[in-house]
């Protein structure tokens, strides 16, 4: 096996055990209980998981989905998470190699998904991810020097101050809370990933994709709370990916550039 296939190998099997990691952390953090102690158990008996059965993806396999004790489901989410945080990493690695740009993204990718996961389950967005992730991302930044994490603080700022702007207007609007906390200190972390472009192009995605998913919802007169983070979350991703293409040819569009 070549060097590369190792490589990617090792950060698949990295990012299984970190999406297994990731599962306990959706489960408990909205609890605010500890994500450390005690071990996990099943939520319908109470048995304690054993090491056999906490293998990511292929315990969940082995035992058809069910709890070894009292055969009940297990939810499916817990092994696509693993899988999901898996391919990440190993996407990451394969397209960067070891850098720190893989590890940059690995960790945000990561973190998108458990506030996506906690959000949509249960309108949370834990602090742990949230400041937990600004801290991660000015950490990283600083190593690409001290114009990186100016840059990077003042794209937290951008993300903190618009959407803490949009909470504020949107209160006196509606005269109900439009925006969460959660998702304003989300911003912060993921201005300080993206940089204020980024952050204003994942708001402006996010806000359009909730927009088309809401609305009609809305007007059918279901209206629901919504999960913001889920769509910024999906908006930061996009923009990870292809936000520097997208900015450019807005650019070119405007004839700036
Ligand atoms: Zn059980």
């Amino acid at each position: 096996m070549s060097e590369t296939a190792l490589l990617v190998l090792a950060a698949g099997l990295f990012g299984l055990v970190l999406g297994s990691f990731l599962n306990v952390c959706i489960v408990r953090l909205p609890a605010e209980q500890s994500v450390v102690a005690p071990r996990s158990r099943c939520p319908k008996c109470g048995k304690p998981v054993e090491w056999r059965d906490n293998i990511p993806v292929l315990s969940w396999l082995l035992l058809g989905g069910k709890c070894r004790g009292c055969r009940e489901p297990i939810s499916a989410l817990y092994p696509v998470v693993e899988l999901a945080v898996g391919l990440l990493w190993a996407v990451l690695v394969w397209r960067n190699g070891l850098t720190l740009e893989a590890l940059r993204g690995g960790l945000f990718g990561t973190l998108l998904l458990g506030i996506a996961l906690t959000d949509a389950r249960e309108y949370i967005i834990p602090n742990e991810f949230t400041w937990g992730g600004l801290v991660i991302a000015l950490v990283l930044s600083a190593a690409g020097g001290l114009h990186a994490l100016l840059l990077a603080l003042l794209g937290g700022a951008v993300g903190f101050a618009v959407l803490w702007l949009v909470g504020v207007g949107g209160k006196w609007l509606f005269k109900e809370e439009a925006m969460g906390g959660g998702d304003i200190k989300m911003m912060a972390m993921v201005g300080a990933f993206l940089g204020w472009q980024g952050v204003l192009l994942t708001i402006f995605l996010g806000a359009l994709a909730g927009t088309a998913i809401f609305l009609p919802l809305a007007l059918a007169g279901r209206k629901k709370l919504v999960p913001f983070g889920v769509f910024l979350a999906l908006g930061a991703a996009v923009t990870y990916l292809v936000g520097p293409s997208i900015l450019q040819w807005y650019r070119r569009y405007l004839g700036v550039a």
